[in-house]
C-alpha cells in the first residue's frame, strides 16, 4: 500500500504542478526509470546560463545498482541548447549529450567525503529529490566555463584581435606623455 500511495504522490506530481518528485532510495530500490521532455522555460536555474529559453531536451532518469551495490541515479539528458559566445557575444547552439552516475549517500559528510575522489560525484538522497532541479543541476556541472564557438566559425576573431590591440594604445600614449614630461 505505501507503494501505492508513493505512486499516486509521483502521479499528483506531474499533473498538478511541474515539478516531479522522487524518492531516491525507493527509486533504486524498485529499478525505477523515467522519461521525458523538458521544456526550458521551465529550467529556473539554467535559464541564467543560457541565450534563450528555446527548445528542450529528453531525459531518463534510471535507478540502477553499480557493480559494488551501490545505489545509483542515473541521469541522461540530450539536446541542444543556446548559449552565449564569451567572445563574440553572439548566441551559438551548444548540444547537449550527457550521462552521469550519482551514488546516493544519506549524509553531508559521506558527500564531502566523495569530493575528494573526482572520479565519483555523490548526492544526497532524500525522499523528495525533485527530477527538474536534478536535471537542471547536472546540466550546470557539465557546461564550459566559458563558452564560446569554436575558433574558425566564431565571426567576431578579428573584431577581437583589433580590440586588443585597441587596448595596448593607452599605455603606448601614456609612455609618449612620460617621454614629453
Ligand atoms: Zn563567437
Amino acid at each position: 500500500m505505501i507503494f501505492d500511495t508513493k505512486e499516486q504522490k509521483i502521479y499528483h506530481a506531474r499533473h498538478m504542478s511541474a515539478r516531479i518528485v522522487i524518492d531516491a532510495h525507493d527509486f533504486v530500490r524498485f529499478s525505477r526509470s523515467l522519461h521525458g521532455n523538458i521544456t526550458l522555460d521551465k529550467c529556473t536555474r539554467l535559464k541564467d546560463y543560457l541565450a534563450n529559453n528555446r527548445g528542450d531536451l529528453k531525459y531518463e532518469i534510471n535507478g540502477i545498482l553499480n557493480k559494488n551495490d551501490q545505489s545509483i541515479l542515473q541521469v541522461i539528458v540530450k539536446g541542444e541548447i543556446n548559449l552565449l559566445c564569451q567572445r563574440c557575444l553572439s548566441e551559438f547552439a551548444y548540444a547537449l549529450n550527457l550521462k552521469s552516475d550519482l551514488l546516493l549517500v544519506n549524509n553531508e559528510e559521506e558527500l564531502s567525503y566523495l569530493d575528494e575522489d573526482e572520479s565519483i560525484e555523490g548526492i544526497l538522497a532524500t525522499s523528495d529529490m525533485d527530477i527538474i532541479e536534478l536535471i537542471e543541476e547536472e546540466i550546470i556541472l557539465s557546461l564550459p566555463i566559458s563558452p564560446r564557438h569554436k575558433e574558425d566559425i566564431c565571426p567576431e576573431k578579428e573584431l577581437i584581435n583589433s580590440y586588443k590591440l585597441e587596448k595596448k594604445q593607452p599605455f603606448a600614449k601614456l609612455s609618449k606623455l612620460k617621454n614629453l614630461q
